[in-house]
């Protein structure tokens, strides 16, 4: 086992998911550590042409695994991709963005691999060789730290938007190492994927989210969330309540069990501020909340609140946004 740190590239389509250059910029941290180098590991069709964008990213070594068979992810394939690559480049800890593909995947690869495993994590640090993960528990109430110790590969996910992703450098380029896949027959076969993306962007992609609760009353009502954020070039997110009645897709939904934001904006409009709901936008870093109720849990964690009717004031902010602009 060297003392390589790689970084699993998350792309679709050939379109990068930006919680994989964070990993990245992450691993190169740990690498000052470590004294390992920092190598990346690409799985898809055609990823061998994000070489040069990965590179730029800091990877000294890319492992690409490209195969027509890979064009559509499934558990099984990319899994025995991604072990394939392992056994090639023989790192001594991997990072894997905190995303359902990252999540799923990791713990397959961990399990084949014998390695250690933590999940989530909003930090890595070093206890000498150890590797220290720390993770949010019970819906963010409590941070446990665990030790993954030296004696075996480390598969580490890491949280969205936790660690930033340094610049890319121009110019950079990296070693590209191909790695043989022979698809299996008998694994699982994606035969078509339905795309239920309206084109707006994804919760984890954008810098401001504008998020609706229950208090919207119908998907109709969401037009109004849906035109603060297009006027802020963000994204639609939802709590859980929202999303259970119907009112937005479930991908959509913020919280323990939806996804993890940390944006730089947040706009909670009327959403009571749940537990459960707080576990997914606590991180970010400026937090508005609208809300009628001056006592919700919400206006705990905003940094500005607003005790008013979503249904007036997000309107005029759009119009007085939309002024601005021009
Ligand atoms: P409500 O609790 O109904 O709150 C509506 C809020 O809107 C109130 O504060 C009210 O004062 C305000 N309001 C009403 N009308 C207006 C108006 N006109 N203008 C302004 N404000 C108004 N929830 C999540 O969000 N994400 C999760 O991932 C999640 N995971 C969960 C996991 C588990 C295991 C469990 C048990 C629960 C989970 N929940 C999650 C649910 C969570 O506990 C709450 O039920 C949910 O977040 C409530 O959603 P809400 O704030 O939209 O609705």
């Amino acid at each position: 086992m060297t003392n390589n740190i790689l970084v699993f590239i998350e792309q679709r389509d050939g379109k990068v998911f930006r919680a994989s250059y964070q990993s990245l910029s992450l691993a190169g941290k740990l690498a000052e550590k470590t004294g390992g180098a920092v190598e990346a590991l690409l799985i898809g069709s055609g990823v061998g042409s994000l070489a040069d964008e990965v590179a730029s990213y800091g990877a000294s070594k890319i492992y690409a695994v490209d195969d027509d068979a890979l064009a559509r992810y499934t558990s099984t394939s990319y899994t025995s991709a991604f072990v394939s690559a392992l056994d090639s480049a023989d790192p001594g800890i991997v990072l894997v963005p905190t995303t359902f593909m990252g999540r799923d995947l990791a713990a397959r690869v961990a399990a084949r691999k014998r390695a250690a495993l933590a999940v989530d994590c909003i930090d890595l640090g070093f206890d000498g060789d150890n590797l220290v993960a720390t993770k949010t528990m019970y819906a963010g109430k409590l941070t446990a730290r665990f030790t993954l110790s030296a004696d075996r590969l480390r598969v580490a996910t890491i949280r969205s938007n936790v660690f930033p992703a340094d610049e890319p450098q121009s110019g950079a380029s990296a070693e590209v190492v191909n790695v043989a896949y022979s698809s299996d027959e008998s694994s699982l076969v994606c035969k078509e994927v339905v795309s239920t993306s309206s084109g707006i962007k994804d919760v984890t992609e954008a810098d401001i989210v504008v998020s609706g609760g229950r208090s919207l009353k119908s998907e109709e009502n969401f037009k109004i969330i849906y035109e603060l954020a297009e006027t802020l070039d963000g994204a639609v997110g939802a709590s859980r309540a929202a999303c259970d009645a119907g009112y937005q897709p479930h991908s959509r939904q913020v919280g323990l069990t939806g996804k993890v934001v940390t944006p730089a904006l947040y706009i909670a409009c009327g959403i009571d501020g749940a537990i459960q709901h707080l576990a997914g936008m606590r991180g970010s870093k400026v937090i508005v909340a609208i809300n009628t109720k001056p006592e919700a849990p919400i206006f705990k964690v905003a940094t500005y609140g607003c005790v008013m009717d979503l249904f007036e004031l997000v309107p005029l902010l759009t119009q007085e946004l939309q002024k601005l602009k021009g």
